[in-house]
Formats: structure tokens, C-alpha cells, sequence
């Protein structure tokens, strides 16, 4: 069926779904899943209550019927679900109500992307976007509470740029006190390489990662910091509700990107969607609550009953969390590592 996208109650267009494909992750970042929560007694949703790769695609043939155009994968650690690529190859062939194909991306941690990246190229990945905290080994290991060093992660950025996955964005979260002394030698690693390093502000994310304002960096002073050593200049956005600002470096070495979703919120431009690992569909980040679609699935419904179900959360949506932060308040907002960011 083609027709214009669906419309929220504040005029925004869908036009991403952001797919979290498991709960599970083989780093334990602590502003993400703290061990002390995330521990050896910690309950992971079973297997028999995750979205099989077959009914995620029903869904996200329903939401691109609605206008999605961008589809991204995360998790958890989207790499943790056995054969991703079977997924892929599913959503690779849909088609946007222009006709075109769907920009289909991923968000890894990248530690077990080197031996993933082409196979996921092969069954019709575009991109990917590869988080990476410090460059310092203990550091990283610190920040993602693991035995797994950023050599890996870097090896799996250049197994995806090789695979045809680029350009590779590579997320940087800043933590003030933690890891703000790696913006610098990020940048001078990445400068010239082709890859988009970014810089995404210390979000309010859950319930467990313990967030202070004081933690955040803004990117206006990320931005500063940089320009002091590498003049930068504002590059025009590629496309309207694109959530980094870009900023290019002046002496030609490639571009950077600001995430400032806590000191300039963009919920205005905000056009995502985001379904669960069990099938919930999430209209913030910032949600408390998601909307059932998995009893829909499980129970026979037809396509115009999911579409009915799925437009009507959509056209209903008010969110902007992040404009109104400090005036509401949520008492059980979703963790990232269940929703994925
Ligand atoms: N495991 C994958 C990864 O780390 O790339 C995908 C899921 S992870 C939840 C998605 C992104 O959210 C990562 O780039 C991560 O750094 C970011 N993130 C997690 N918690 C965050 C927070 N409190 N503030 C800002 N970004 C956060
Ligand atoms: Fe795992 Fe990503 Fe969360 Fe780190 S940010 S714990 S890699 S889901
Ligand atoms: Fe979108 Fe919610 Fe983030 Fe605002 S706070 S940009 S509505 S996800």
C-alpha cells in the first residue's frame, strides 16, 4: 500500500525504526548495564519471548507501509543474536512507499564485527555504526567492564569499512571525569580515516546508570576543545531530523558529528520508532511504557489489524522528553540496553 507517512499529534512524520533484536550484551558498560544490576543472577528475557527474525519483519514491513524509510538495528549487542545476517537478508529487500530500497544500518559495540562484517554486507547491510569510549586499553576495558580491548573494535571497524559498511560512524558517549581526556587522541586516531567520529552526550537514559548533570560535556565544549587544535566549520545538514550536528575539519581531514540530545534536545525533528526485543513498540527513549504488538502476532492478526495498531500508536505520540527535561518526571523509564538508543 503506498500513501504519505503517518503523522504524530505534533506534526512528525515516521520515518525510522530502530530495532533492539536482544537484551543481551558481552560488555557490561557501566552507564548501560551496570553489573552490580546486570550480574550473574540477572533474568534475560528467554528465547521463546523474543521476536522471532520472521515476525520482526512483519512488523517492519508494516512500519515502512506507514513511511519508515531508515532501519536500524541494535540491541543489547545486536551481534549477540545467532545469524543477524538471516534478518538482514529479510529486511534488505523491502521497499519505501517511493519505491527505493531501505537504508537498512546497525549499532555495535563492533567487538565481534571483524568476523561478521561481510557476511552482514552479503545479505544487504548498508551501514554501520561502531560505539567506541577511549582508545586507552585499561580505560576501555574500565568503561565496558570487559576483558575485550579496543584493538578488537578497531579491527572491526576496518573488517566493516573493507566489507563496503561505510562510512563507519564511530560513537564516543563523553562522560565528564571518565573519559573526556580520550576526545582528543579519538580525534587524532580517526582524522583522515574516513570514518565519522561523534560525540553523543551523557543521557539520563533508565534507572541504573546513575546520571548527573555535572557528568555531561556539552558538545559546545567538546566542539571548543576541538577546534582549539583542529579548526572545524559547520556543515549543513544532509537531511532534515538528522540527529548529529556535522562539522568538518578545515584542513580537509573528514568530519565529526555532536550529539546533543541533553543541552540542545531534538525532539521537534524526532521521526523514530523503536520496537523491542519481545515486540513492544517504544515512542521515546525516554518512554515508561511500550505498546504490545506480539499478542497481535502470536494470535493471528492480519496486516491491517498490526498497521491499525501500529498508525494508531504513532498518530497519538506527543513525546519530547528531552525538551521538557527537569519538568517531568518518569518513575520507570526503559533502559538503553533493552531499547537501544
Ligand atoms: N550495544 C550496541 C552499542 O553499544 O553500540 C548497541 C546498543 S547501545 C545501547 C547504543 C548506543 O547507546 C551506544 O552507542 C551507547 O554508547 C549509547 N548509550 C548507552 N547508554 C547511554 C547513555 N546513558 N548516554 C548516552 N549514550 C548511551
Ligand atoms: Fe552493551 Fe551497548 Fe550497553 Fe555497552 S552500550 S552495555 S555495548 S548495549
Ligand atoms: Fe525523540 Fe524522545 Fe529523544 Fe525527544 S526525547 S528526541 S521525542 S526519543
Amino acid at each position: 500500500m503506498t500513501g504519505p507517512s503517518v503523522r504524530d499529534r505534533l506534526d512528525r512524520p515516521l520515518r525510522d525504526l530502530r530495532i533492539s533484536v536482544t537484551d543481551r550484551c558481552n560488555f557490561r558498560c557501566t552507564y548501560c548495564m551496570p553489573r552490580e544490576i546486570y550480574g550473574a543472577d540477572h533474568v534475560f528475557l528467554p528465547r521463546s519471548a523474543l521476536l522471532s527474525f520472521d515476525e520482526i519483519a512483519r512488523v517492519a514491513g508494516i512500519a515502512v507501509a506507514l513511511g519508515v524509510s531508515k532501519i536500524r538495528l541494535t540491541g543489547g549487542e545486536p551481534l549477540m543474536r545467532k545469524e543477524l545476517e538471516g534478518l538482514v537478508g529479510l529486511l534488505a529487500g523491502l521497499r519505501t512507499l517511493q519505491g527505493g530500497p531501505v537504508d537498512l544500518a546497525m549499532t555495535t559495540n563492533g567487538a565481534l564485527l571483524a568476523r561478521k562484517a561481510q557476511a552482514l554486507a552479503d545479505a544487504g547491510l548498508n551501514r554501520v555504526t561502531v560505539s567506541l569510549d577511549a582508545l586507552d586499553d585499561a580505560l576501555f576495558r574500565r568503561m565496558s567492564d570487559s576483558d575485550f580491548t579496543p584493538r578488537a573494535v578497531l579491527d572491526g571497524i576496518a573488517a566493516a569499512a573493507r566489507a563496503g559498511l561505510g562510512p563507519v560512524k564511530v560513537n564516543m558517549v563523553v562522560r565528564k571525569g571518565m573519559n573526556d581526556h580520550q576526545i582528543l587522541p579519538m580525534v587524532r586516531h580517526f582524522r583522515g580515516s574516513g570514518h565519522i567520529l561523534r560525540f553523543i552526550e551523557f543521557m539520563d537514559v533508565g534507572q541504573t546508570n546513575g546520571w548527573r548533570m555535572d557528568e555531561v560535556m556539552t558538545g559546545a565544549q567538546i566542539r571548543d576543545l576541538i577546534d582549539a587544535e583542529y579548526p572545524l566549520t559547520s556543515v549543513a545538514p544532509h537531511e532534515p531530523g538528522e540527529v548529529a550536528t556535522r562539522w568538518a575539519y578545515a584542513d580537509g581531514a573528514g568530519e565529526i558529528g555532536l550529539i546533543t540530545s541533553v543541552s540542545q534536545p531534538f525532539c521537534g525533528n524526532c521521526t523514530r520508532m523503536r520496537l523491542s526485543p519481545e515486540g513492544r513498540l517504544f515512542t521515546c527513549l525516554f518512554a515508561d511504557h511500550g505498546h504490545d504488538l506480539r499478542a497481535l502476532l502470536r494470535t493471528g492478526a492480519d496486516d491491517e489489524a498490526l498497521r491499525a495498531r501500529m498508525g494508531g500508536v504513532w498518530v497519538t505520540r506527543t513525546d519530547r522528553y528531552s525538551e521538557l527535561r527537569g519538568q517531568v518526571h518518569r518513575d520507570h523509564k526503559v533502559e538503553m540496553s533493552y531499547i537501544g538508543g
